[in-house]
């Protein structure tokens, strides 16, 4: 059904486009069977993957046909006693949190959101407005991205929003457009706006290269130079969400009730609007959102009375998102203005818009100003990923900072001083052009009496959507304001100045030797290197050093994501150097212990070698992984 959702959809937007209805007839021929069976022969059974609903709806847009609508509902109220993964723990009318995965929901929501619209049905509009209260006030991240967790494709406890596991994929971003672009029709408000704003130029659209051919699949707000997009997916959801998204954004710029017109999206075009029995021409000219500068003249056929309601964004009046789970630091207000005709408007401010009131006639000029200066953003320090960080926002572009632009390729080591004034500047050369901000930071380095201040620099923030475009590297999007937050330079060792390579390469190896230790085994926020699927066999890893070394002592870390994943402690493990073409085991003092959540640490005889071995001997039923390997 789930495939079947995204055939009506498509069937309607062809149908649309081109007038034909060859693929339309295809679509209602099945929506009447799926009626037939389901709703003639009262089966009882849901969409394991929502979207259907949303299929059915456009269906009954372009056909007339009500029984689609039944039908569509039938499929939403059977959803009861199965799993919170696609929202169908309880009935849909008794949901009050967001839970689950998050595309399912999405666009569960939207075809709810639908039906409520069209049915008036307030038990499903109740029950929307307290889950989309949820999402934004406790699991909704700065870039628009949702669902936080890769276990379940979906959303975690509230506030846990990690950023370097974020998972935030591309279709749930659109899929959360689409459901705030419905809640906007059902409400009016232009909250809804705002957050389908933030998610359309930050965490959707990083989803796709400034190529245009490659993807992300999880949108992450931190890195470590293990993200890179790809050209395809197995699971290839995202890219082909992708391609129908972009071409759909017209769409999405203005609407109309029966007494205003509403500017929603501020982008260049030109546009006919059937409003009122007569067409309206709007046009916008700006290059927003590189500038809040918006030139609107209004062209209706003949003289006429109406409203024109210009959207004021969130970011514009002062608050970065519509709840307290980010704010902005200070919590100022950034003034704008609206002429008509170069006079001072007058307009009144209702649900987030500056509405005008007004006798138009064709040629009247509309200029709106939102000043865009850069904004500092903190959280609610129940996000513990975010607490005594900030980040960067100009406009509604969220800034990240990206290695290319910042010294020796660190950022995840600099100190912001949160006090301290970023400022713009246009690169037309960098990135096909974009603003980009530059700032003071101090950066860090671990030394042997502590860490220590390595310097002040000068950073340069780039807008997020655009990173991961010039090679894989370090990448953060929430910037530190305290040392302890901060991550600084490691201090080489040993191990860290070796060559990894091993019995499987790829798979993170160079993860073993970057001098970064986990909080326990099943931590999914530092880099681990593991074997899997492989299990039951000898594996191994080697460090290579630069001339002959005298070592005595290794500790390994071991990564286990028990009880769900395929990784536990191996069975054994051992040591081995290399003297001449023989590899000898070293002679340990003591037992080569294999504990979770510790270093497992051996003390051997002293060696004098250039390679050194680690052999691990995998569980029977299981794989095996390492966090960190280091050596004395
Ligand atoms: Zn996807």
């Amino acid at each position: 059904m789930y495939n079947l959702g995204h055939l009506y959809e498509a069937a309607v937007a062809h149908y649309l486009a081109t007038g034909k209805r060859s693929l339309l007839d295809i679509a209602i021929k099945s929506a009447n069977l799926v009626y037939n069976d389901f709703i003639g022969q009262q089966l009882p059974y849901y969409p394991g993957h929502q979207v259907i609903e949303m299929g059915l709806v456009k269906l009954y847009g372009v056909t007339g046909e009500k029984k689609y609508l039944e039908l569509a509902q039938y499929m939403l109220d059977i959803r009861h006693g199965g799993d919170e993964y696609n929202q169908a723990n309880k009935p849909v009318v008794e949901q009050d949190k967001i839970v689950g995965h998050a595309v399912r929901a999405t666009y569960m929501y939207s075809g709810m959101a639908d039906l409520a619209a069209i049915n008036n049905n307030n038990a499903y509009t109740n029950v929307l407005t307290k889950i989309w209260d949820d999402l934004i006030t406790t699991k909704y991240y700065i870039t628009g991205g949702i669902g936080s967790g890769g276990n379940n494709e979906g959303f975690g406890e509230p506030y846990y929003l990690p950023n370097m596991s974020a998972y935030c994929e591309t279709c749930a971003s659109i899929g959360n457009v689409y459901w705030n672009y419905r809640m906007f029709l059902l409400k009016g408000e232009s909250k809804y706006m705002d957050v389908l704003e933030r998610s359309l130029y930050n965490g959707l659209l990083s989803g796709v290269s400034l190529s245009g051919d490659h993807f992300f699949y999880p949108n992450v707000l931190e890195s470590r130079g293990q993200h890179e997009r790809s050209a395809w997916f197995g699971c290839a959801c995202c890219p082909s969400n992708v391609c129908r998204f972009l071409p759909s954004i017209p769409g999405y710029i203005y609407a109309h009730d029966k007494s205003a017109i509403y500017l929603n999206l501020y982008i260049q075009n030109q546009s006919d609007i059937d409003f009122n029995g007569s067409k309206t021409q709007i046009i916008q000219t700006t290059d927003y959102p590189w500038s809040g500068k918006i030139n609107v003249t209004v062209n209706p056929t003949e003289i006429k009375d109406f409203s024109v309601a210009l959207r004021i964004p969130g970011w514009a009046s002062g608050e970065a998102v519509p709840s307290d789970l980010y704010h902005f630091l200070p919590d100022l207000n950034a003034p704008f203005t609206i002429t008509v005709n170069g006079v001072p408007a007058k307009y009144v401010l209702k649900k987030g818009y500056a509405v005008i009131e007004n006798t138009w006639k064709s040629g009247d000029k509309i200029e709106l100003n939102l000043l865009m200066p850069v904004r500092k953003i903190g959280s609610n320090p129940l996000v513990a990923a975010d607490r005594d960080k900030v980040a960067l926002q100009r406009g509604p572009l969220v800034y990240c900072l990206e290695w290319p632009d910042n010294k020796d390729g660190h950022v995840l080591n600099l100190v912001f001083d949160p006090k301290s004034e970023p400022e713009a500047s246009f690169k037309p050369q960098l990135l096909n052009g974009v603003e980009v901000i530059t700032g003071q930071a101090t950066s860090l380095k671990q030394a042997d009496n502590g860490t220590q201040i390595a310097g002040n620099e000068t950073f340069t923030a780039i807008p997020y959507y655009a990173w991961a475009n010039r090679g894989a590297g370090e990448m953060e999007v929430w910037l530190a304001t305290k040392a302890t937050a901060a991550r600084p330079l490691s201090k080489p060792t040993i191990a860290s100045k070796s060559k990894v390579s091993g019995s499987l390469d790829g798979n993170l190896l160079t993860s073993v030797n970057d001098l970064d230790l986990p909080s326990s085994s099943n931590d999914h926020d530092v880099l681990y290197f593991h074997w899997w699927p492989k299990k039951d066999t000898t594996e191994w890893i080697k460090y290579d050093f630069d001339v002959k070394t005298q070592v005595s002592e290794c500790s390994v870390y071991w990564f286990d994501d028990g009880p769900w994943g395929g990784c536990r402690i191996p069975e054994s493990w051992r040591i081995l150097y290399k003297s001449g073409n023989k590899w000898i085991p070293v002679k340990a003092a003591g037992n080569y212990t294999v504990n979770k959540d510790v270093l497992n640490t051996v003390k051997f005889k002293t060696v004098t070698t250039k390679t050194l071995r680690l052999e691990v001997k995998l569980p029977k039923e299981f794989s095996a992984g390492i966090f960190e390997w280091s050596v004395k």
